[in-house]
C-alpha cells in the first residue's frame, strides 16, 4: 500500500478533507476508545484510607473500601479493566506477602470480582513491593554488594501468579523482568488447571527515570543499587524485540512496552514484527509531567493527555494502561 499522493497540486489538495469536523472524523486513521483503557490502582490495608501520592495528583493508595469506590467510578466512566498493585503491611526477604492467600492483592481481587464481575481484573505480578530490600527478585548478599538471583525467583513469581488467579484474577501481568518467568508462570497456572488465564507480560520493560513517582506510590524503592541488572537499557531496541520474542515463545498472550511515550519506536517495531496484542504503559512520570504542567496552566491537560494516548495507538498499541484512564473515558464520552 502506498501512502503517497498519486496526484499533485492542484489536482490533489490535502486540505479538502480537513474542512469540517465531520470530514476529519470520516478520514481519521486512529481512534481512542474507552474499551482500550486499563486503570492501575494501589491497594493497602486499613479502612477509609485514601493516602494521596504527592507526585501523582489524583492518584491514591487505597484501602479495600476506597478501592471499591475508585473502581465504581472507573466502571461507570467506561473503563473495562483494572491493574492492581499491593502495598503490604509487612515486608521480608522472601516477599511472603506477595503469595499469601490473604495478601492484600488477593483480598482486593476477591472483593472486586464480587462487586464488579464484569470488570477485567489484572494483577501485577512482582516481588519488589513485598521485599524488605525493594528488589524484584531474591537477593544474595555479597561483599561486593547484593546480587539479584534469577532462577530461585521464578518459583516465587509463579506462586504469586497462582495465588492471584486462585483469588479470582482474570489475567496476570509479570513485571519483574527475570528471564524465564513467563514459562514458569504458564506452567504453574496450567498445572493448577488455569489453562484459560491469559498472561500479559511486561516484555520490554526499560530501566527508566520516568518511574520516579511510582516508587513513592508503591513504596518499592530499592534499598541498595538499582534495577539495571534486570530491566532493559534504554538505549536498546533490537534487544527489546528479542525480549518480546522470548516471552511470546514462553506463552505470553499480550506483550507490553513500558514506559510508553519515549518508546514509541519500540511499540511500533513490536507490533509490526509480531502482530500480537500489544499494551503500552504510560508510566507515573509521564502522568506527573502532564499534571504538573497542566496545573501551572502551561499546557491543556486534557488535550495533551488525549494526544499522547492517540500517539501510542498510532504507533501500534492496542491496550493503553494509564493513571488517567477514568478521566480519559469521561472525556471520550463527552466528545461524542
Ligand atoms: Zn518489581
Amino acid at each position: 500500500m502506498s501512502v503517497y499522493a498519486a496526484a499533485e497540486f492542484p489536482a490533489y489538495r490535502p486540505r479538502r478533507l480537513r474542512q469540517s469536523p465531520v470530514l476529519r472524523r470520516l478520514v481519521r486513521e486512529t481512534v481512542l476508545d474507552p474499551g482500550q483503557l486499563v486503570l492501575p490502582l494501589f491497594v493497602r490495608g486499613g479502612r477509609k484510607v485514601r493516602r494521596p501520592i504527592g507526585s501523582m495528583p489524583g492518584v491514591f493508595q487505597l484501602s479495600l473500601d476506597e478501592l471499591l469506590r475508585e473502581a465504581a467510578q472507573a466502571f461507570e466512566a467506561g473503563v473495562p479493566a483494572l491493574l492492581l498493585f499491593g502495598i503490604p503491611d509487612k515486608k521480608d526477604e522472601r516477599a511472603s506477602g506477595a503469595y499469601a492467600p490473604k495478601g492484600i492483592v488477593q483480598q482486593a481481587v476477591r472483593v472486586l470480582k464480587r462487586e464488579f464481575p464484569q470488570m477485567l481484573i489484572i494483577t501485577d505480578v512482582c516481588l519488589c513491593e513485598y521485599m524488605s530490600h525493594g528488589h524484584c527478585g531474591i537477593v544474595q548478599q555479597r561483599k561486593a554488594g547484593g546480587r539479584i538471583l534469577n532462577d530461585p525467583t521464578l518459583k516465587l513469581l509463579a506462586r504469586t501468579a497462582a495465588s492471584h488467579v486462585e483469588a479470582g484474577a482474570d489475567m496476570v501481568a509479570p513485571s519483574d523482568m527475570m528471564d524465564g518467568r513467563v514459562r514458569a508462570i504458564r506452567e504453574q497456572l496450567d498445572d493448577l488447571g488455569f489453562t484459560e488465564t491469559p498472561i500479559m507480560s511486561y516484555a520490554a520493560k526499560f530501566a527508566s527515570s520516568f518511574y520516579g513517582p511510582f516508587r513513592e506510590a508503591a513504596e518499592s524503592t530499592p534499598k541498595f543499587g538499582d534495577r539495571r541488572s534486570y530491566q532493559m537499557d534504554a538505549a536498546n531496541a533490537n534487544e527489546a524485540l528479542r525480549e518480546v520474542a522470548l516471552d511470546l515463545r514462553e506463552g505470553a498472550d499480550i506483550v507490553m512496552v513500558k514506559p510508553a511515550l519515549a518508546y514509541l519506536d519500540i511499540i511500533y517495531r513490536v507490533k509490526k514484527e509480531f502482530g500480537y496484542p500489544t499494551a503500552a504503559y504510560a508510566v507515573s512520570g509521564e502522568y506527573s509531567l502532564v499534571k504538573a504542567a497542566g496545573a501551572q496552566g502551561w499546557i491543556d491537560e486534557r488535550a495533551v493527555t488525549l494526544e499522547m494516548l492517540l500517539a501510542l495507538r498510532r504507533a501500534g498499541a492496542d491496550i493503553l494502561i494509564t493513571y488517567a484512564a477514568t478521566d480519559v473515558a469521561r472525556w471520550l464520552r463527552e466528545q461524542r
